[in-house]
């Protein structure tokens, strides 16, 4: 008998007959003899309204509140979905996450989880109960609400998945697993049949919202084998596990892209020791989370200082930067939130020379200028313009035989430029 960690996103639960779909699946595994646990998002798009309804009272509104507010959402669910398998003559039982001992930092809208205490799930899953649990949310080891950050959900299953010790946690959301580029972007797009923690985690760190970050990372750490499917078929979909040679060898796994960041520059801030170490361990204090940095050539003693950050710590960090423009002298301080990151993910990077070139001559000929560039071993970034992130991600994708699958050499030796 197998314990099967499943999770179903908004979509996968959006209305009263979706969940009735989600009951009927989870009821068969359990017939089957599997101990099935499932962890469930909030309906549609409830979290995006709950968001709207604090914007409407409150610019700027307090943090732990939020999380009190957002973690309603999956209570609806859970409830939902486990009077639904009732309904169908089935025993299930929903918790929510502090309720099976989901235990995080304080860090509210994006607390990381520091334990799980899956005692409670266990016991319910011997009583032969299938065992709903909220997505996205926990409990500070004093008792305070928090949230997992924008997708939590699929992070909250692989870490059921891993103190339940489950072969495999299932993440069913409405599309067939991870495509080399998002497929509401890309028509020609491809699934993916297998890939490794590595390149997922570079893919969902750029962008791919297909799976939260901190799942692929929980799940790296934990050996915790992710299955990303359907939940509107019984198509097998991607295996998100360690690299072995049974792997497709792609050299290019995807192109991805992200329209969530904003770029913030101070102008003329002093160029001495100690100014980029001021900046940056103010904007960590306020959680902040700073992803590209660059600086200016120094002109006159004095520099600029450019880095993106997420729209979502924007408030955050507008009160830091208006706060150091006066305290170390410099200028000004400049937002641009009409920006977009494109990236190319690839294990093959490594080994492969020329792949930065060819991304480079992709955009120009595409008429996409570059702003920043920032690379990993196996990931090459560019900040471009928000309005060019479609035609930039196409044109990437294209270039580098993605709809095909074609290896980029075999695209040089044709002699098409890459
Ligand atoms: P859920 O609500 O099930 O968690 P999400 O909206 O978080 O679903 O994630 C699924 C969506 O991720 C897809 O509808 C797709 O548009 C988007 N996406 C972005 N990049 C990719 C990618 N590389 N592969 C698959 N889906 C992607
Ligand atoms: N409901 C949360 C969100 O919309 C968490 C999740 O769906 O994973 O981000
Ligand atoms: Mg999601």
């Amino acid at each position: 008998m197998a314990v099967v960690v499943t999770k179903f996103g908004g979509t996968s639960v959006g209305t009263t007959e979706r969940i009735r779909a989600v009951a009927e699946r989870l009821i068969a595994r359990r017939q089957a003899g599997d101990s099935v646990v499932a962890v469930v998002s909030a309906m549609g798009h409830v979290t995006d309204e709950l968001v709207d309804l604090a914007r409407q009272l409150c610019s700027d509104p307090p943090e732990r509140e939020m999380d009190m507010l957002l973690s309603t959402g999956e209570q609806v669910s859970i409830a939902l979905l486990a009077m639904a398998i009732h309904a169908q003559g089935h025993q299930a039982i929903s918790f929510t996450g502090p309720q099976v001992g989901i235990v995080t930092d304080a860090v509210h809208s994006k607390a990381k989880i520091t334990a799980v205490r899956a005692e409670r799930v266990k016991e319910a899953l011997e009583q032969g109960k299938i065992v709903i649990v909220a997505g996205f949310q926990g409990t500070t080891p004093d008792g305070q609400i928090t949230t997992l950050g924008r997708g939590g959900s699929d992070t909250t299953a692989v870490a059921i998945a891993a103190g339940v010790g489950a072969d495999v946690c299932e993440i069913y959301t409405d599309v067939d697993g991870v495509y080399t580029a998002d497929p509401r972007i890309v028509a020609g797009a491809r699934k993916i049949d297998s890939i490794s923690y590595e390149e997922m985690l570079e893919m969902a760190a750029s962008g791919a919202g297909v799976l939260q970050m901190r799942a692929v990372e929980f799940a790296r750490n934990h050996g915790v084998v992710i299955h990303c499917r359907s939940s509107f078929s019984d198509a097998p979909g991607t295996i998100v596990k360690e690299a072995d040679e049974t792997m497709e060898q792609a050299i290019i796994s995807g192109v991805t892209h992200d329209t969530s960041e904003a770029k913030l520059t101070i102008r003329d801030v002093p160029d001495h020791p100690g100014v980029a170490a001021t900046v940056f361990g103010r904007l960590a204090e306020n959680n902040v989370n700073v992803d590209m940095i660059i600086q200016n050539v120094s002109e006159d003693g004095t520099t600029d200082i450019s880095f993106t950050a997420p729209k979502d710590d924007l408030s955050r960090a507008k009160r830091v930067l208006a706060e150091l423009v006066d305290e170390l002298g410099a200028r000004e301080w400049l937002v641009d939130e009409s920006i977009a990151k494109v990236s190319l993910v690839g294990a093959g990077m490594k080994t492969h020379p020329g792949i930065a070139a060819g991304m480079f001559k992709t955009l120009a000929d595409a008429s996409v200028n570059i702003d920043l560039i920032s690379t990993s071993p196996i990931r090459i970034s560019c900040v471009i313009s928000a309005d060019q992130v479609a035609t930039a991600v196409q044109a990437l994708h294209r270039a580098f035989g993605l709809e095909d699958g074609l290896p980029v050499e075999v695209r040089l030796a044709s002699g098409e430029e890459v």
